[in-house]
């Protein structure tokens, strides 16, 4: 068997912590897994479902041994968990997370490793908009892209081992600075789920005669507005984490409706079309 990791540590074992395992598992390049998370039922879950060998709510026992630790709970939690194992890291033990935002992340996490360990920032750009480890599957990684986040402290031979593991999750590794990573994903991923909240908040809000108007949705309204079923605490964590870029990325936004209306409002039909075919030109041209 290709073993690369021989003690996995995978504190959260959710949808992107429990794929990844199943992944890697698959590859043949796990010798051990242990699940560390805060609920027993979930835990309990992945242990049934051969994600994980061993499981703990201890953190600190949890990582022990570990030459690898994988974090992926929400994003505001991350911080605190690395903290929180810091002391009980073997040595040469490299950290890495899944998390959705980055550079607050990369500089609080790099800054808690102790002499000897490494912390790799990362985040899959796969998902869905189920949770836990139920909703785990082997294949989410295949083909799409895992993108890091070094700085000029990460160790590179750190670098190249947690690249290696997501190649061996399926995905296609790329790097990026942090900063620049949380300004990319504030306008693709982040602004859409709060375009999403915020139209399913207003239309299920709406107060047309006391109909409630979301009983006659039909298949655009739940195509665009899917990701509104994603996790309140992880998007909660997201927005607060990147809050500067998102403020930024809404305002864009804000910007683009308030012409839309104003074209709406004075009749202006050319400037519709013409708004709508720019759109669509973006649309169709993505791959
Ligand atoms: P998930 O399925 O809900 O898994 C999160 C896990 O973290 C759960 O096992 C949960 O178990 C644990 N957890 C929750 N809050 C915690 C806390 N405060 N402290 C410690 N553990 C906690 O979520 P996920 O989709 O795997 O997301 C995990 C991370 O991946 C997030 O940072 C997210 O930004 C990132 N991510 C998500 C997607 C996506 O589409 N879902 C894509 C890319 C990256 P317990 O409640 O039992 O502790």
């Amino acid at each position: 068997m290709n073993v690369k990791i021989e003690r996995l540590a995978i504190i959260g074992v959710g949808l992107i912590g429990g794929s990844l395992v199943r992944a890697l598992r698959e590859a043949g390049a796990l010798k051990s897994v242990v699940g560390i998370g805060r609920s027993l039922p979930n835990l309990e879950e992945a242990l049934s479902l051969g994600i994980c060998d061993e499981i703990t709510q201890d953190l600190v026992e949890g990582v022990r041994g570990a030459d690898v630790v994988f974090i992926s709970v929400p994003v505001c939690a991350i911080p605190g968990v690395v903290a929180g194992i810091a002391p009980a890291l073997a040595p040469g033990c490299i950290v890495t997370d899944g998390g959705s935002v980055k550079s607050a992340i990369v500089s609080e996490c790099e800054a808690l490793m102790p002499p000897g360990c490494f912390f790799v920032g990362g985040h899959p750009i796969a998902g869905t908009e189920h949770t836990g480890a139920a909703a785990s599957f082997a294949t989410l990684y295949r083909g799409r892209r895992c993108i890091l986040t070094p700085t000029e402290r990460t160790d590179v031979a750190a670098l190249e081992r947690v690249s290696r593991m997501w190649r061996l999750a399926g995905a296609d590794v790329c790097l990026m600075e942090p900063g620049h990573h949380d300004r990319i994903f504030a306008e693709i991923s982040h602004l859409p789920h709060m375009a999403a909240y915020a139209l399913v908040h207003a239309v299920g809000t709406a107060d047309v005669e006391g109909e409630n108007v979301l009983s006659y949705t039909a298949g655009g309204f739940r195509d665009f507005t899917r990701i509104a079923s994603s996790d309140p605490a992880m998007w909660r964590d997201i927005a607060l984490m990147n809050r500067n870029s998102l403020l930024q990325s809404i305002d864009g936004f804000s910007t683009s409706m308030a012409e839309l209306r104003r074209r709406i409002a004075a009749g202006d039909g050319e400037g519709l079309s013409e708004f709508f075919t720019t759109a669509k030109l973006f649309r169709d041209g993505i791959i």
